[in-house]
């Protein structure tokens, strides 16, 4: 990711993609203090661009520090790098850190760094595994209790146990994990948030208590709702999967991807699937393509 062409809003200026480096001697490097976004231009336009940056604000006061600019000046300066670099359809990823100023746990006058960097980008899993629904398996870490982590901040350090947990079910050929939490209940996965089509046809998903309420995850809540699809957030149990007839994941990368298969239980994308990726791609100004499971 870091040789190529192209400009990277860093600390207010846009500088050359190459040249957007950072000391060894980070603090957030060593000690994970960095909180970042995700997010998804369609159309040259970035969606739910003020919510993505008032969770970084949030974020970054949940681990003590503050951004170096306003919630505005974050959404202007993403818009900045998109059309810099030219991007109509792709990510943004900004992120806030602390700098090398201060070595130790201790780094209470660090600077605190931003960056927004944005790249062109399809479909976060394959077309052809979307359409037959993604293989999911449990993974070997569970997601930390919020007395334990700072569970709502998207902050870097809570992604090692994502990276981990992904890494060892890829290596058993499954696309994702799935997280369960502290008590043993269904959380998300790696990177999305998690959706059951039960036998009452209403769509259930795990209360996010001690994982990211993912803003795709409250849009599809709402898009389902408007559907007249009943949304239940509720604990549920990885034994109740026997009995989804659907699953899907979301997430700003993964948009609405279809599960097949998690652990023993099969699944079969149908007519919710099919309705929220619809609505979803609808909302996000989407044109309908091959990446639709319909
Ligand atoms: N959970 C985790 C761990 C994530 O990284 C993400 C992606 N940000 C999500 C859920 C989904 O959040 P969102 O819909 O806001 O992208």
């Amino acid at each position: 990711y870091h040789d190529r062409d192209g400009f990277i809003w860093f600390d207010g200026e846009m500088v050359p993609w190459r040249d957007a480096r950072v000391h060894v001697l980070t603090h957030a490097l060593h000690y994970a203090s960095a909180v970042f976004e995700g997010e998804r231009a369609y159309n040259g336009s970035i969606f739910k661009l003020t919510e993505h940056s008032q969770r970084l604000a949030d974020s970054a006061q949940i681990l003590g520090f503050q951004l170096p600019c306003s919630v505005d000046a974050v959404d202007r300066a993403c818009e900045e790098v998109i059309r810099a670099n030219g991007i109509v359809d792709g990510y943004v990823r900004p992120i806030a850190w602390r700098g090398s100023e201060m070595m130790g746990v201790s780094a209470q006058s660090s600077r605190i760094h931003l960056a927004i960097a944005t790249w062109a980008w399809g479909s976060y899993f394959q077309e052809e595994a979307r359409m037959r629904g993604i293989r999911l398996k449990t993974a070997p870490w569970r997601r930390p209790a919020p007395d334990t982590a700072p569970t709502k901040a998207k902050a870097a350090g809570l992604y090692m146990i994502c990276t981990m947990s992904k890494h060892a079910v890829e290596k058993e050929g499954y696309h994702d994990a799935m997280m369960l939490d502290w008590r043993g209940q269904v959380a998300e996965a790696t990177g999305a948030n998690i959706f059951l089509v039960m036998p009452d046809g209403r769509l259930h998903t795990p209360f996010p208590d001690c994982f990211l309420d993912g803003i795709t995850r409250r849009t599809v809540i709402d898009l389902a709702r408007a559907r007249g699809i009943e949304v239940v957030e509720r604990a549920i149990r990885p034994e109740e999967l026997a009995n989804a007839r659907e699953v899907f994941l979301t997430g700003t990368a993964a948009e609405v991807t279809p599960v097949g298969e998690i652990d023993q239980y099969r699944f079969t994308p149908g007519e919710v699937t099919r309705l929220m990726i619809a609505d979803y791609e609808a909302i996000t100004g989407q044109t309908r393509s091959a990446a639709s499971a319909a």
